[in-house]
């Protein structure tokens, strides 16, 4: 079975093909630039060389044409036909309350996903559009929708509400959803079998340009550091995560900026770029460090506490940890800061083997001492395979039940 993985953007789209029959990666790619000067798509087949297509592409039906075309060339193509795809998986951010699981994709859904465009202005209507511009493709092949979202519906009420008057719940459903849910769900589900139990405590850290932490209990996200938006929670590469929320008026008055210009500060001008001044990202910040800039010490040490705070509230609201986990680009590739995360919490039973801890670099290990009570790991986020293992599950329930119509 081959699952095409779709995840569009403003003015991108990035998909892989994999075949389900050992979860092969058979194509991957990204279009960027769609609907500017300078459009192009990068990709490579079979993980090979990287090859380029350099095209005006207007839209993102222009984009997923291009990529078929690439995916079916005879002779580069990695298939002959676009029905040799079976199912497509599409991710999408925002499901808001209606979904708390992947569904098979029909005008309802996309109606519903419509609907949700007023949580997530900047990704659910490009979202669409891949789903649009897909089902001119293939307007046969079965498609599924994945949701940021859906992973973190299960968390109770008291820990998702905004203590705002309940009328704003009510009107327009402003409260947390949290987001990453397809990679929180995905290496929990990895320490679970690590662990060798899915009775477990687990909190996962998922450390990338966005980032998020999640209270996991027996398989079950019950609490989440993002959101009513991904601007929640922890310190980001350039998103400010929580702050005080009267800074928001103050900010309009002493500095005369409109509420977007506040969104574009407190998402593009913020966090470790705000703070630093040099860059949003770890491996220039620890660099200026260790040449002795005292602003990157600064934003590091901001975005190290503001961590351990979050792991250690989520500790207290599960009761415990069997397992901390670190994910994404930083937490799979950044060893100071996942040192810093275990630091002095041998009082828990946790301790880091920190030679382990800065061998490791993008693969998944253990990295806390064999007589640690409590696990460390990293683990390789892997959203596309998540998304391609539902895609493949739904289709399958859909046959089975059309059988069975078929049998009766
Ligand atoms: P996104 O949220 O954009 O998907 P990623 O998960 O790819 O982000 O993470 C990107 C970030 O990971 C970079 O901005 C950088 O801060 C960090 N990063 C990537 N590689 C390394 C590395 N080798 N060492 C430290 N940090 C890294």
């Amino acid at each position: 079975m081959k699952i095409f993985v779709v995840n569009t953007g403003s003015s991108s789209l990035k998909y892989q093909l994999i075949d389900m029959e050992g979860e092969k990666v058979v194509s991957k790619g990204l279009v960027e630039r769609i609907g500017a000067e300078g459009s192009s798509m990068t990709y490579n087949n079979n993980g090979g060389k990287k090859q380029v297509v350099e095209r005006l592409m207007e839209n993102h039906a222009d984009a997923m044409k291009l990529v078929f075309e690439v995916l079916t060339d005879k002779e580069t193509g990695v298939i002959k036909d676009v029905s040799e795809i079976d199912a497509v998986g599409h991710r999408v951010v925002h499901a808001g309350e209606k979904y708390n699981g992947s569904v098979l994709i029909n005008e309802d859904v996309v109606k519903a996903l419509d609907e949700c465009s007023f949580f997530a202005p900047l990704h659910n209507p490009p979202n669409i559009k891949g789903i649009r511009a897909c089902q001119e493709v293939l307007p046969d092949i079965p498609m599924v929708g994945v949701f940021d979202t859906a992973f973190h519906q299960t968390m109770p009420d008291y820990a998702y509400m905004y203590a705002l008057p309940y009328e704003l719940y009510e009107k327009y459903g402003i409260r947390r959803y949290g987001f990453h849910g397809t990679s929180h769900r995905y290496v929990s589900a990895v320490a679970m079998e690590l662990l060798g139990k899915k009775n477990s405590k687990i909190i996962t850290c998922h450390l990338g340009n966005g980032a998020s932490v999640a209270a996991i209990s027996n398989g079950v996200s019950i609490d989440t550091s993002m959101g009513h938006t991904p601007t929640g929670g922890l310190i980001m590469g350039t998103r400010c995560g929580d702050v005080d929320p009267a800074l928001i008026p103050i900010l309009e008055n002493i500095e005369h900026l409109s509420s977007k210009q506040i969104d574009d500060v407190m998402n593009k001008k913020s966090g470790m770029l705000g703070v630093s001044g040099i860059s949003n990202d770890f491996r220039d910040l620890e660099d200026a460090f260790h040449h002795g800039n005292m602003r990157a010490k600064l934003a590091l040490e901001m975005f190290d506490y503001r961590l351990k705070k979050f792991i250690g509230a989520y500790i207290v609201a599960l009761g415990g940890l069997d397992a901390l986990v670190f994910t994404a680009g930083i937490g799979e590739n950044d060893y100071e800061t996942r040192y810093e995360a275990c630091k002095n919490m041998e009082f828990l039973g946790l301790y880091l083997d920190v030679e382990k801890n800065k061998s490791t670099k993008g693969e998944l290990a253990e990295i806390s001492l064999p007589e640690s009570k409590v696990k460390v790991y990293v683990i390789p986020t892997n959203e596309e395979l998540m998304i391609a293992r539902d895609t493949k599950c739904i289709v399958k329930e859909m046959e089975k039940k059309s059988e069975e119509v078929v049998v009766e």
